[in-house]
């Protein structure tokens, strides 16, 4: 009888105590873990879906069409936005490049049409007519038949769907910073470090800050030589600053380096007594940027200016953008490598 007392309390055991303990062990772990796990998750999100999370910024313009002037021809063209970026993307950036290149571009041209149409809504100080040019003074425009004269319509087969491609999908994405939309200026070659604004234009931006760029050696205007004669460079310089004191003997002593910007721009120079800025002498000898040095040879009578990148070194580097691109960076990766501090956010 003692046997199966303890037979059924086994038995007992095995089917009813042992079951409710484990049930009621598992009821009390998954309800604490699972808890714990989600809160866990829930705490270190992503930093693109957090992003995505957010709401559209409400902007107080209409922008489905935007106001270009053209300069060449002094009329106004009202163009959908979507068309204008597309313009803007081919006439700015090779249509070769890779496609988060080509979609950083196509939000960076967006963020500063938008950003100027609001600034400007009744025109700008050089061109009153509307708030963007077609030209380089804003951003570069060509219409789909333009491009198609340009480059022929096999380019036009080639590559539209693809720049179509990296405009529709980044579909009204725009820059911000602290909940403003920002001018994101870019240029092409930065020539290995980008540039501070307030080095270059007369401004501070936050997110417009020296950052490096390092993919960009494939760049063909990388680095560039201009070659002339000491006398043509007297010449030149003698023709812009008649003042100056300077001839093929005394040039070496009158041209003298007063400041590079900390990412080795010339930044002030000076000619004989007059002390001018790094961008003149780039707009007189048409240079590629002012990340350069001259160097003289008195026996050959030349004079060898070599410069570094191309472009005013500002904001993103398109060359680098593309370099970026292909090693495996996204547009909004490369966006916030060139624009400090900024969100990618839809826009309504
Ligand atoms: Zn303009």
């Amino acid at each position: 009888m003692k046997k199966l007392g303890i037979y059924i309390f086994i038995v007992l055991v095995i089917t009813i105590i042992l079951p409710t303990v484990i049930v009621k062990t598992f009821n009390f772990v998954p309800r604490d873990i699972p808890s714990l796990g989600v809160s866990l998750v829930e705490e270190r999100p992503e930093e693109e879906e957090e992003e995505d999370k957010k709401d559209p910024v409400e902007i107080e313009y209409d922008f489905e069409k935007v106001k270009v002037y053209n300069p060449k021809t002094n009329t106004v063209d009202i163009v959908p936005i979507d068309e204008y970026i597309m313009g803007v993307v081919a006439a700015e950036m090779p249509a070769e490049f890779h496609m988060e290149a080509l979609k950083a571009q196509a939000v960076a041209a967006r963020t500063y049409a938008i950003s100027r149409s609001i600034k400007f809504e009744d025109g700008h100080p050089d061109h009153k007519l509307a708030p963007l040019c077609s030209g380089i003074h804003c951003q570069a425009y060509l219409s789909l038949p333009q491009l198609e004269d340009i480059h022929g319509e096999s380019w036009v087969e080639k590559y539209w769907s693809k720049i179509e491609e990296a405009v529709v999908s980044t579909n009204n994405l725009a820059i911000f910073y602290d909940g403003e939309i920002i001018e994101p200026l870019y240029h092409s070659t930065s020539g290995g470090r980008t540039e501070n604004v307030k080095d270059v234009f007369a401004i501070d931006l936050p997110y417009l800050k020296s950052v490096t760029s390092p993919y960009e050696e494939g760049a063909t205007r990388f680095k560039n030589t201009v070659t002339m004669s000491i006398d043509d460079f007297v010449k030149k310089i003698k023709a812009k600053y008649p003042m100056a004191n300077i001839d093929k003997n005394n040039v070496h002593e009158k041209i003298k380096l007063i400041e590079r910007t900390g990412t080795g721009r010339v930044k002030k120079i000076a000619i004989d007594t007059q002390v001018v800025d790094g961008r003149d002498l780039r707009d007189l000898f048409e240079l590629n940027s002012t990340n350069f040095t001259i160097s003289l040879d008195k026996k050959l009578n030349i004079i060898e200016i070599v410069t570094y990148g191309f472009g005013h070194g500002v904001g993103m580097s398109q060359w680098g953008a593309n370099g970026m691109g292909k090693n495996g960076k996204n547009f909004k990766e490369i966006l916030k490598h060139y624009y400090t501090g900024v969100e990618i956010l839809p826009i309504k």
